[in-house]
């Protein structure tokens, strides 16, 4: 790695990293926290405000992770905090229906045509499980298609060709899932619709779902090609199966309605997780209403959370709903085209051969010469790149995402100070990206 401008010591967080590591594996509750990716010191984060997060060693960084896409306000926004207070101080959890999860759902069902009813969970993988156990259960089928470089979550059936935290690593598949629960996954390479169809000539009568993430962001940003999301949702209706838009991540981020706001693709069942639960646990399933009503206790296909709809992960969701409104968004999709526009103007003035990839307000930045449509093109990029260019950009203050198969997040929250801290490091993270060797 080229020489760093400041000092880059982080003694407070690699104290706590040392701390952590003896009492849980790798030193971290999700892996790509760890760094592993890029090397070095993870940050530990003490304090968020805005758009600034504040390490253990007091140092501030611009935040481009967001949490991930929750925090899509920024950090401890005032109106989000108050509400969390107010339903803290009623008591944090019931076990009984209450009002609060009522009025999420109904925000839910109000932003996104094609959500009839919603079943509340508390992360996305459960989420995306869940969907799963219900498309099963309605069809009376087996087989599920999913995409390489597409993440659902950690869920066994699905954690084959997962992307980002399993790119991240190379794992070509993890111990602990068994033939039994992948072998009824087909993988296939995202972006291309002959594969699907070939899948369901091959095995007619038994593809329960076909699962996508409505844009991926777990492999790099790699927006669907025209047509890609309505072709797959044609071949599901054709076939009998149901279209299963992930939108974890895209969900009240790429749109008011998510990407179901910027494609209009009509799916059948849907999944949501991060911006809905405003920093809190809080995730959902939801779309047809007949196929909603298979649903324990309305139907046979049992589900259940003893957290789930959790007051304060529903009042945090709820106030972060509303603050996103129209004008939110062209904020985000502003700053986004800024924020993309210095990062190509930095690398190209550095010679570094690269590509700024967006779904709506989502991008992230791969190292190499061609336009990428599936896993195994992200996969050819010169990651080593992104690993001098992230540890510029972090002694410089601004926090990307530790690895070049995520997506980088913007919040409302980027302001003025920031933008101008983001402009000032680039220079020499494009210098880093341009002077690293493999
Ligand atoms: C983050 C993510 C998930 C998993 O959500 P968790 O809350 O981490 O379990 C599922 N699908 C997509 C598209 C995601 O980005």
């Amino acid at each position: 790695m080229s020489e760093l401008p400041y000092p880059y010591e982080a003694p407070a967080s690699q104290a706590l990293f040392d701390r952590a590591a003896a009492v849980t594996p790798g030193g971290v509750n999700s892996p790509v926290r760890a760094f592993r990716a890029v090397g070095g010191t993870p940050r530990f984060m003490v304090s968020g405000s805005g758009a600034y997060l504040t390490d253990a060693d007091g140092r501030e960084y611009v935040d481009l992770v967001c949490s991930w896409g929750p925090m899509i306000l920024g950090h401890a926004h005032p109106e989000v905090t108050a509400a969390v207070r107010e339903a803290v101080a009623r008591g944090t959890s019931f076990g009984t229906p209450g009002e609060g999860e009522v009025a999420l759902a109904e925000e839910m069902v109000a932003r996104v045509a094609p959500l009839e009813q919603v079943r509340l969970v508390s992360s996305g993988t459960e989420a995306t499980m869940s969907a799963i156990r219900l498309a099963r259960g309605f069809t009376r089928r087996t087989k599920v298609v999913k995409f390489a470089g597409c993440y659902h979550g950690h869920v066994d059936s699905l954690l084959a060709s997962a992307g980002s935290g399993v790119a991240t690593f190379a794992l070509p598949d993890t111990p602990g899932v068994t033939g039994a629960q992948a072998g009824d996954t087909i993988v296939l390479p995202y972006n291309d619709l002959d594969a699907v169809r070939a899948a369901f000539a091959a095995h007619p009568g038994e593809i329960a779902c076909v699962i996508t993430e409505a844009a991926p962001g777990n492999m790099g940003v790699v927006p669907p090609l025209p047509g890609f999301n309505q072709g797959l949702k044609d071949l599901c209706a054709e076939h009998g199966a149901l279209y299963i838009s992930d939108e974890v991540m895209t969900g009240f981020r790429t749109s008011r309605a998510g990407w179901f706001g910027v494609d209009g693709v009509v799916p059948d069942l849907m999944t949501f997780g991060k911006v809905m639960g405003g920093g809190f646990p809080a995730a959902a399933f939801g779309g047809r209403a007949d196929v909603m009503a298979h649903l324990a206790p309305a139907g046979p296909v049992y589900q259940a959370g003893t957290l789930s709809g959790n007051p304060v992960a529903t009042a945090a969701g709820l106030a972060q709903l509303r603050l996103l409104d129209d004008a939110a968004y062209e904020r985000i999709d502003a700053t986004s085209a800024q924020l993309r526009s210095l990062v190509s103007e930095a690398l190209t003035k550095e010679g570094v051969v690269h590509q700024v990839q967006n779904a709506s307000n989502m991008f992230s930045v791969f190292f190499t010469d061609r336009p990428v449509t599936n896993y195994d093109e992200a996969r050819a990029q010169e990651s080593y790149r992104f690993t001098a260019f992230f540890h510029t950009m972090l002694a410089h203050g601004v926090y990307l995402p530790p690895s070049s198969f995520e997506a980088w997040f913007v919040s409302t929250a980027l302001d003025e100070r920031a933008l101008q801290k983001i402009a000032d490091a680039l220079p020499a993270a494009a210098r880093a990206a341009a002077e690293a060797t493999a």
